[in-house]
């Protein structure tokens, strides 16, 4: 196990009918900007539930936070709590909303082209403080430092990570999850479970109790994933995935062991040229990488097979064959294709790509650093 120091102090106020508590997690004196996406808080009834608990207080509105955030219309929303001078972002929706929120607390706090907080210029030095209310469990957002926005002028999608934007609270209803598409309800697995796999397939370090952490995740969301698509309306699968997705990304499972991150990043620069959905872009890289970082990944690779997968070959070839074979069935099981060409993207795409990833120094990925931009290339031939 490495060194590490663990602090989350994002407040977790689970269950069904939760969302009456924000009354009192929000400071009285508080001038709140509720911020939310594109409606379907409108539709499903948890945005009159939030104004229900919201009577009271002052509070400004600001909606149209797109799935992949965009930094111009977070711009926006910052204009907005600084002419109103707000002091407190409440952000209800799945992991874009909370993230777009994120940003619009540290835009709102720093003086230059707030761009600079996302391509590494500048360090977030204050932000304003913010709650969140979850209805789409899948990125951790609700409970970690970190944001991602997309400028779609540049075709940039990056990220900022900071300890002062991590939400004071999150609601977590899980009946306010009945209302989701399947395909979000699937994408919403897939990225919880890479985000597991980014933090537990690298290389053994003495830490069974991570590992089963992360093994356990990994085990619920293979067996609940698949139901949450069947029965939209159990309440006890739409529980489990929900806690599970948050555990999978609030800096538990990561602490004391090395981390991957490099099927996000790949990611990123798919979604930014291609418009995919987050997970969709996942859900090619990973099963792609583990063939390619194979022998680097081998001892974490024969045990996920086996603890994960029960898989019990002699010949441990082919039992990291199969472990690979059962990670891809597994998103194809949940109706997210695994291939660039499911989404009718060919070989030509792939320059692109690692040229992106050149121009954001992606050059050095993965728990050894050693993807460099060739094994990029390679992992995204793999993954045609
Ligand atoms: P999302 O982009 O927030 O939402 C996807 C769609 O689901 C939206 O159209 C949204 O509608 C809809 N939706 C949300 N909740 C719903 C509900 N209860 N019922 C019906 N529809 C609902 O999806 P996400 O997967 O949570 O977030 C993806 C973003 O998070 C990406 O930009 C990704 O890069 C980022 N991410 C962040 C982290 C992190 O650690 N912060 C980690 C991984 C990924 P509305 O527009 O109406 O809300
Ligand atoms: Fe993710």
């Amino acid at each position: 196990m490495q060194n590490f120091t663990f602090h989350n102090p994002t407040r977790i106020v689970f269950g069904e009918q939760t969302i009456a508590e924000l009354a009192a997690l929000i400071p009285d004196e508080a001038k709140v900007l509720l911020t939310y996406g594109g409606g379907s808080i409108k539709r499903n009834g948890v945005y009159d539930q939030v104004v229900a608990a919201l009577e009271g207080k002052v509070f400004f509105e600001f909606a149209g936070i797109e799935p992949n955030p965009s930094f111009d219309t977070l711009l926006k929303a910052t204009a907005l709590l600084k002419s109103e001078q707000l002091d407190f972002i409440l952000a209800v929706g799945g992991g874009s909303v909370i993230d777009g929120s994120k940003f619009i607390a540290a835009a709102a706090c720093y003086d230059g082209d707030s761009w600079d907080l996302l391509c590494g210029k500048a360090k977030v030095q204050q932000a304003v403080p913010l709650g969140c209310v979850l209805t789409l469990p899948a990125t951790g957002s609700e409970s970690n430092g970190n944001s991602v926005v997309t400028r779609y002028s540049t075709q940039e999608k990056m990220a900022f990570s900071s300890p002062l934007v991590y939400p004071q609270f999150a609601v977590l209803d899980p009946t306010t999850t009945y209302s989701l598409p399947l395909r979000q309800v699937a994408n919403g697995v897939v990225d919880a479970f890479v985000h597991v796999m980014e933090q537990y397939l690298t290389y053994p370090v003495n830490a069974p109790v991570q590992d089963r952490f992360a093994e356990g995740l990994l085990q619920t969301l293979i067996e609940q994933g698949p139901q949450a698509l069947q029965q939209p309306e159990d309440y006890a699968v739409r529980a489990n995935v929900m806690w599970a997705a948050t555990m999978a990304l609030n800096g538990l499972i990561g602490v004391g062991v090395p981390q991957d991150w490099a099927t996000h990043m790949i990611g990123h620069e798919i979604t930014a040229l291609h418009g995919l959905d987050h997970a969709q872009t996942l859900a090619i890289v990973l099963p792609a990488l583990m063939q390619q970082q194979r022998q680097q990944k081998r001892d974490k690779l024969l045990q996920y097979g086996k603890r994960v997968w029960q898989l019990a070959h002699q010949d441990e070839e082919r039992l990291i064959d199969e472990a690979i074979s059962h990670t891809r069935a597994f998103f194809e099981q949940m109706g997210v294709p695994t291939r660039l060409a499911d989404y009718s993207i060919d070989a030509s795409a792939i320059e692109p790509m690692v040229e992106r990833l050149v121009q954001h120094k992606m050059v050095k990925l993965g728990e050894h650093g050693d993807i460099t931009p060739e094994v990029s290339r390679r992992i995204l031939q793999q993954a045609l």
